[in-house]
């Protein structure tokens, strides 16, 4: 990475307008991303004294700034209590913890990774994010958005969900990258499921969980329409970690398997 300039900005608006200014600004995380790719940068912008760092817990939400850091995020109570802990979990298998106190959740919300973990979970929530100037969109829109983004991500704000969350990360070795994420969550027998690291950006199958959520019984029969409707709408692929048929033998396995967990009988 070649970087000519580091500023820290004073406010959002002087950080937006810096962004704007060159098309070879970019905002700093952690920088743990931009410090491993090659790209070259005329001027890193960090947001650091903006108090965009802190969590903040209401009633119904829990409010997250885009420089929280991965471990302060996995280690927040309110963040432990979401789903019975399946969202902690998910960042818990990030490398290690010297790794997890530097990149933080906006930078990876932002690169939009298509291995990401901690997306993958956070995509079987309410989960919306808020943009300087003035854009508020749910994860699931922002990850169907392409593009580089002009605008810049300040706050992540997640619904309390007391339901219950399953998350399992399949990979070779502990420190390389997912051959599959799959999260499922449960509250009030509605389900959500996603598919991450598939091995494009995480996605829910909404068919999948429509056919779930109008069932009276939760029988072995339905458990295998359901985990077929997903391979049927979440489209998965091979690449030098996997192949397409080993990675729908793991959907299939673990769609069933986290339908099981998050469901008290
Ligand atoms: C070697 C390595 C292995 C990894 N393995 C895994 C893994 O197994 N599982 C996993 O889930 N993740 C993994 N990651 C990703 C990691 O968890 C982080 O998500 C990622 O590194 C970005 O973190 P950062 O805060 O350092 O972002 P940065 O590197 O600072 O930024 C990343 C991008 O986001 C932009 N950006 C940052 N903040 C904002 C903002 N507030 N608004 C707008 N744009 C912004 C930057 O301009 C840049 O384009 C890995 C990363 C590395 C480097």
């Amino acid at each position: 990475m070649e970087v000519n300039h580091y500023q820290k900005a004073k406010s959002l608006e002087e950080a937006y307008q810096l962004l704007n200014e060159n098309s070879r600004n970019s905002i700093l995380g952690g920088g743990t991303w931009l410090k491993q790719a090659s790209s070259s940068h005329e001027t890193l912008i960090d947001l650091c004294d903006l108090g965009l760092n802190q969590i903040i817990e209401t009633k119904d939400t829990i409010e997250v700034g885009a420089l929280v850091t991965l471990h302060d995020l996995e280690s927040n109570e309110a963040i432990k209590a979401l789903g019975q802990g399946f969202v902690s979990n998910s960042i818990s298998h990030i490398l290690g913890v010297g790794f997890r106190n530097v990149a933080t959740i906006g930078g990876t919300i932002a690169g939009r990774y298509a291995f990401s973990d901690v997306i993958t979970s956070l995509l079987t929530l309410d989960v919306k994010l808020i943009f300087y100037p003035k854009k508020e969109v749910s994860l699931e829109d922002f990850l169907n958005s392409k593009g580089k983004m002009s605008d810049i991500l300040t706050h992540i704000i997640i619904k309390k969900s007391p339901g219950k969350g399953f998350f399992k990360k399949v990979s070779s070795t502990t420190l390389e990258f997912a051959i599959l994420d799959i999260a499922v969550y449960q509250e009030n027998y509605k389900y959500k499921i996603s598919l991450g690291s598939r091995p494009s950006v995480a996605m829910l199958s909404h068919e999948a969980t429509d056919f779930l959520n109008k069932q009276e019984k939760l029988t072995e029969e339905v458990l295998e329409q359901t985990a077929q409707i997903v391979l049927d709408t979440i489209n998965l692929g091979s690449n030098k970690s996997a192949t397409k048929e080993y990675r729908s033998v793991l959907a299939k396995t673990y769609v069933k398997r986290g339908i099981k967990e998050v469901t008290t009988l």
